[in-house]
């Protein structure tokens, strides 16, 4: 899915976000509870109005009751409901009734507050300005009802029974317990302008607490959870966006602190799973690139200097020291502190000696290492790690049939390379291995005296030389040197000086020639050097360079008559692609030796 979507799909809409809707939530619940407080109050009070006024008005109504029964007693006629009416008129003024009417037991008012009223009927049937009119029980009256007159203003009757008293019977046939009716109206719109106002009031003040409340609500909201909440989902963002390092706040000790201590846990967990995953694939290709980096290397010194360079790219290491066992009594090692570009350094006889008494050269390569933990690692052939800060300390023994065949001894950060135990245990398996092989082979091919090629694989180069040279029409040249008068050394000084010579001559030899060149001992003190790609005008000067080399300088062979002269003759042949052989060039280079030996010794000549 692209960004874009992912990020619209992502974003919340207004009415989808939690506070507004808890907010219209409250709103709507705060008015709903206010309006039904308000109806509450209002029902309460018309209740309340509705008893004072029966009260109220059950005593006008037996005061006037009794007043027409007095005035009935007297007899007046017509008179009496005029008198009746005037008593009305006075009650409205004193009680603050609206009307009060006086109705026989047929509707018609006989006296009334208002004189218009009087005269006219009202219907005493089923008509609910006159509540219960038309009952028979007692029990009922008074009876209030509340009507609602033509220009919408709200009136509250009552109805009162007239009894029908021993007096009457004077006047009246007996016509049951009651003579007529006394209405007396209240007029309901003072009482309704007051609800009104309340109301208004109380919306008034239910709209602001309303809103006082949904603020208070929505900042402790805020405060509560929504801080908790926006954290937690920026947190969750970088995550998802790839940023392992974010942790979200813990804001408070409640449920979302403890939820936001559960997420960093699991954002651990995640990050930790994610370093372990990072750290096998980079230690698994970190092996597979050593193993087939030392598996290539078919020598010591090319295994060692190739597995230093992987290591040194690939684990950045502070330190690093690769040493490894040579066939001939030596060793050879690759350290940060070594020989300038990337060389090896070589050592003198066993390599596990050497490790376990520590001393120079040994001591300087390991550079700041702990030497105890690499001559611990020696003694008892397992990997020692050593945690300091945070840095990681490891010496790992390079063992092939119980023998120590090379120790890789490192000081990495920690923080950024996790080394496994397991990862180095393999890495040292496979790494000796590969030791082994390289110091076999390069036993195999190497003389064990000058270290220079053997004379089978000087051989065996020159086929391939000559193939390429006739292939490619490269260039090639052969040299054949020899020490001048060398009986005489091993006659004066003995064979170990002899010896000593020997080796210095092929040391001052393989220094003066190039990397791709090869120096074989053909024999005794005899030796060949294989010049690829060499033209038939260089041959000269590269035939003077090595016979220079040992006419220099004496050489230090230990004994009491100091060092020992020696010279070298040199004899070149530039190869002729087209009628020359491995055998033709060796036979010339050999006649131009043959040359320089007449010639007085310590010369070079060349077959051009
Ligand atoms: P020339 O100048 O004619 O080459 O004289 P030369 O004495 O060097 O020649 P010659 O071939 O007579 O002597 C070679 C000597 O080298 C004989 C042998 O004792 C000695 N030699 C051969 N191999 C070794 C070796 O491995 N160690 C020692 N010390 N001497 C060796
Ligand atoms: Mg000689
Ligand atoms: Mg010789």
């Amino acid at each position: 899915m692209p960004a874009a979507h992912r990020d619209i799909e992502l974003r919340l809409r207004f009415w989808d976000r939690v506070p507004v809707r808890l907010g219209a939530g409250v709103v709507l619940i705060a008015s709903a509870a206010l309006a039904l407080a308000l109806w509450l109050v209002n029902a309460q009070e018309e209740r309340q109005f509705e008893r004072e006024r029966v009260a109220e008005a059950a005593k006008v109504a037996t005061l006037i009751a009794s007043d027409l029964a007095r005035q009935m007693q007297v007899g007046g006629g017509a008179a009496v409901w005029s008198a009746v009416s005037a008593e009305a008129v006075r009650y409205v003024g004193i009680t603050g009734t609206l009307r009060i009417l006086v109705l026989n037991r047929d509707g018609l008012v006989k006296s009334a507050s208002e004189s218009a009223a009087q005269g006219s009927r009202i219907e005493v049937r089923r008509n609910p300005q006159c509540p219960k009119c038309d009952s028979d029980r007692a029990e009922d009256f008074p009876a209030a009802g509340v009507f609602a007159l033509p220009g919408g203003a709200r009136m509250l009757r009552i109805v009162s029974r007239i009894p029908a008293t021993p007096a009457c019977s004077g006047c009246h046939e007996s016509s049951g317990s009651w003579r007529g009716l006394i209405a007396v109206d209240f007029d309901l719109t003072a009482l309704e302008r007051g609800t009104a106002q309340r109301r208004w009031s109380v919306l008034a003040v239910g709209l602001v607490t309303g809103l006082l409340l949904t603020a208070l609500i929505s900042l402790l909201f805020r405060e509560l959870v929504m801080r908790s909440i926006a954290a937690l989902a920026r947190t969750a963002r970088r995550l998802a966006d790839g940023d392992l390092t974010a942790r979200t706040e813990v804001l408070g000790r409640n449920e979302l602190g403890l939820l936001a201590r559960h997420f960093n846990r699991m954002a651990n967990r995640i990050d930790d799973q994610v370093h372990r995953i990072e750290a096998a694939q980079m230690e698994s290709s970190l092996l597979y690139t050593l193993v087939v980096e030392s598996a290539k290397s078919l020598e010591t010194a090319d295994m060692a200097a190739g597995v230093f360079r992987v290591i040194l790219e690939r684990l950045r290491p502070d330190h690093v020291a690769f040493f490894l066992d040579a066939a001939d009594g030596h060793w050879i090692c690759a350290a940060t502190v070594g020989e300038p570009g990337g060389a090896v350094t070589r050592g003198e006889g066993d390599l596990e000696t050497a490790l376990t008494s520590t001393e120079e050269p040994v001591a300087k390569l390991l550079g700041g290492m702990d030497p105890d933990l690499v001559a611990d690692a020696c003694r008892t052939r397992t990997l020692r790690m050593l945690h300091d800060g945070g840095g990681l300390t490891f010496a790992l023994p390079l063992v092939c049939d119980a023998k120590l065949v090379g120790m890789l001894a490192c000081v990495v950060d920690s923080a950024t390379f996790r080394v496994q135990q397991d990862m180095l245990e393999h890495l040292g398996a496979n790494l000796a291995l590969a030791a082994a092989n390289a110091r076999n082979y390069s036993g195999a091919i190497t003389d064990p005296l000058t270290r220079l090629r053997n004379k089978r694989y000087g051989m065996l180069r020159l086929d391939e030389a000559v193939y390429a040279a006739k292939r490619y029409r490269s260039g090639l040249a052969l040299a054949m040197c020899d020490i001048d008068f060398f009986k005489r050394v091993n006659d004066t000084h003995g064979h170990p000086a002899g010896d000593a010579v020997l080796k210095e001559v092929a040391r001052r030899l393989a220094a003066v020639l190039r990397r791709a060149d090869v120096a074989v001992r053909y024999g005794g003190e005899e030796f060949m050097v294989i010049l690829p790609q060499a033209n038939a005008e260089e041959i000269v000067a590269i035939g003077e360079k090595m016979r220079e080399s040992i006419a220099v300088a004496s050489i230090p062979a230990g004994t009491a008559q100091g060092p020992i002269a020696v010279t070298l003759s040199v004899g070149i042949a530039a190869f002729r692609v087209e009628s020359d052989t491995a055998e033709s060039l060796l036979a010339r280079a050999d006649a131009a030796l043959y040359r320089a030996k007449e010639g007085g010794r310590n010369r070079v000549e060349v077959d051009a």
